[in-house]
């Protein structure tokens, strides 16, 4: 069993929608499919917390913008028997819980910071919520699964980190039976295993919560589809020169994610390296491209 993680840009468009579901179907079953938030929406989601904090209430008009692009995709790539059900949950997210949320920001200006940060929270949880809606609906043999009920964080060091024990715990009742079949897994979002209020993993974290499956589940390989070739053996944008490199240890691809390569979050690394199990960084706009595999030696 594979573990596929799709970044922002890879569930961004319809077309780059349509591009995971032709390189899923080509995979065996089962297979576990992780995905970000539709490209862009977490740093508006974010943005529209600020803006109701300042009292701006035109953070509703973007939340009416999000809601036709996510409506759209599901007109253009969810299959027929699933489209008005995902239509339906997309719009029960924003009325019943998006919207309520934005206007207690706005409408509460006496609310505790640690309250803010408790909303402010729960909300940008719903990039990857609606997202995962959208997936689950493209493929007949789609099972949606929700990481708010497997993945769990603790306070630490002023932050939180991720309660290993506990999410390995979890994890391994509800991925018990995989039986066939897309699994499909929201990246990044979390609860704290106390409160049991929403948390996530840091910014770019969907890479870790697919790093985290692949090794509690002992998966074949970790596959993260992006949008660029690989590794580069310099940044292309100042480097045109630059080249994939086809192949790195787990200890090379640590130091270039610590040296601030955007390719894959940081903490994604240790989970798997832990079992040895190789990650492929792969171009969901561009997938018979080698792209760069990451092993033990
Ligand atoms: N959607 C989250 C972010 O933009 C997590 C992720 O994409 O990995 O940071
Ligand atoms: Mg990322």
């Amino acid at each position: 069993m594979k573990v596929m993680k799709f970044g922002g840009t890879s569930v961004g468009s319809i077309e780059s929608l349509l591009n995971l579901k032709n390189i899923v179907n080509a995979e065996q079953r089962p297979v576990v499919v992780v995905v970000s938030a539709m490209g862009g929406f977490t740093n508006q989601l974010l943005a529209m917390c600020e803006q109701a904090q300042q009292r701006d209430i035109s953070c509703l008009d973007t939340l009416e913008a999000a809601r036709k692009r996510h409506h759209d995709a599901v007109d253009g790539v969810v299959i027929e028997p699933m489209r008005q059900q995902v239509h339906d949950t997309i719009d029960r997210f924003i009325d019943e819980s998006l919207k309520p949320y934005y206007l207690a920001l706005a409408t509460n200006p006496h609310m505790p910071v640690d309250e803010i940060e408790r909303v402010c929270d729960a909300i940008v949880a719903h990039g990857e919520i609606l997202s995962s809606a959208i997936v689950a609906g493209m493929f007949e043999d789609g099972t949606p699964h929700l990481s708010l009920n497997y993945m769990r964080t603790r306070p630490d060091a002023g932050g939180r980190v991720l309660d290993w024990d506990e999410t390995a715990r979890l994890v391994k009742a509800d991925f018990a039976d995989l039986g066939d079949g897309v699994h499909v897994v929201q990246g990044f979002i979390s609860r704290d295993k106390e409160s049991g209020a929403v948390t996530n993993l840091g910014r770019g974290g969907s890479d870790y919560t697919a790093a985290i499956l692949a090794s509690l589940l002992d998966a074949e390989a970790l596959e993260i589809w992006t949008d660029v070739d690989g590794f580069m053996t310099a940044d292309p944008r100042t480097h045109p020169d630059a080249t994939v490199i086809p192949q790195m240890t787990y200890e090379q691809a640590q130091a270039m994610c610590d040296a601030g390569a955007k390719v894959i979050y940081p903490p994604t690394i240790a989970p798997v390296a832990m079992k040895r199990i190789p990650v492929w960084v792969k171009n969901t706009f561009n997938p018979s491209a080698p792209g760069t595999v990451i092993v033990n030696s």
